[in-house]
């Protein structure tokens, strides 16, 4: 398939595989004292999983699961407040169906949806706007939920609703960005990176240069990088490549797809619909200043907290995750999903304790997936 078996060349991969040896070597790295590079998003830890790169590429290199998963990096209060929208009376409540499973301390969407709450999963904002175009008597809500690379669409829907004059349609916000949480792992000194992969679809958006930082005030090297085998191991070699030269700088292996300064009509809508939150809780990580976004006053009459008096509208925030959930150490790199004691046992994709067991980009669902279901069976 034009565009993909190109992708997946098994003689490129070789070729690739022996050049990330040859430098992993001339590095210095071993299986003893690996070289950390973490995939930021977790379409990447799926990818990599899927076909197996963790045990193709050099034993000196070690892939840290980073938290770019934002299903996984919603904190319950959230989710309980979504369950509070979504019982309310006459509300639609739709959601992606990524979303559904995550527990709360009320349960999940899929076990509101059981006692009688009108969920819908959706796939796009638009689908949710049309819904409230049907049904001018119910008030239609739409969970926004994301980074950078959704972001735009729930800009685009909420622009749309107040174009029409769609007094039923509004959204609860809980865009995030993926800079901000980087920042905040580099500052930990519990963490030992040596490099980055960096988010594909993020950078569509928001192009490389949010990424400056990483290379200029920390001195790691990242990469953008496209969610194919070749993609990925390119990547990888392009950053040992930064490591072994001494040099630290914000490289694209996307370009493909990814430009420099990202999408111009995305970006405006963005600026137009939104504004920075001074800080945001995310599950695992605590509160990151000013890494969430909420809706401007301008489009208040579409801001789901304010119509429903929920969120950071009332000061609610900060509910403790589950006693024995490890979700926040893996998110953050500093433990493996097998590590965690409630892996396969307590939690397991039909019994999920933490959301990384049921999002399609969840670390643990990764591992569970391609092959951590048999390790944990073992
Ligand atoms: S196995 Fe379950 S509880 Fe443990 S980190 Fe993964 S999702 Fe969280």
């Amino acid at each position: 398939m034009k565009h993909v078996s190109e992708f997946r060349d098994p003689n490129l991969a070789k070729a690739l595989l022996a050049e990330i040896a040859r430098l992993a070597e001339q590095i210095g790295a071993t299986r003893a004292q690996p070289l950390h590079i973490m995939e930021i998003c977790g379409g990447h830890t799926h990818a990599i999983f899927r076909f197996g790169l963790d045990k193709l590429v050099h034993e000196g290199i070690e892939f840290i699961h980073g938290p770019g998963c934002p299903v996984c990096v919603l904190p319950m209060a959230r989710v309980d407040e979504c369950i509070k929208i979504a019982e309310s009376e006459g509300v639609i409540f739709t959601t992606f169906g990524d979303a559904m499973r995550v527990p709360g301390t009320r349960g999940s969407l899929m076990q509101a949806k059981a006692r009688g709450a009108d969920i819908r999963m959706v796939y796009s904002p638009l689908d949710a706007l049309e819904i409230a175009r049907r049904n001018p008597e119910r008030e239609v809500v739409f969970f926004g939920l994301g980074f950078e690379t959704t972001t735009p669409s729930t800009a685009f829907a909420i622009q749309a609703a107040a174009r029409e004059g769609l007094s039923n349609f509004s959204v609860f916000c809980n865009h995030i960005t993926v800079p901000e949480p980087v920042r905040a792992l580099l500052g930990d000194p519990d963490m030992q990176l040596d490099g980055f992969i960096g988010p594909g679809h993020v950078s569509m958006v928001i192009g490389t240069h949010p990424y400056d930082f990483i290379a200029q005030e920390f001195g790691k090297p990242i990469v953008v990088a496209g969610f194919e085998p070749i993609d990925l191991l390119q990547s990888v070699a392009m950053v040992l490549r930064q490591i072994a030269e001494g040099r630290a700088e914000v490289e694209n292996q996307y370009a493909r797809v990814v430009p420099e300064h990202g999408n111009p009509a995305s970006l405006a809508a963005i600026a137009d619909v939104y504004e920075r939150r001074p800080s945001f809780e995310w599950r695992g990580l605590g509160e990151i200043d000013a890494s969430g976004l909420r809706i401007r006053p301008g489009y208040a009459a579409f801001d789901a907290e304010e119509k429903f008096g929920v969120g950071y509208a009332t000061g609610s925030r900060n509910v403790p995750e589950i006693e024995g959930c490890a979700c926040g150490a893996v998110m953050t790199g500093k433990m493996k999903p097998t590590a965690c004691p409630q892996y396969g046992h307590g939690c397991t994709p039909e019994t999920p304790l933490g959301a990384l067991m049921v999002s399609s980009e969840g670390a643990c669902a990764a591992y569970w997936q391609y092959g951590g279901a048999r390790a944990a069976a073992e």
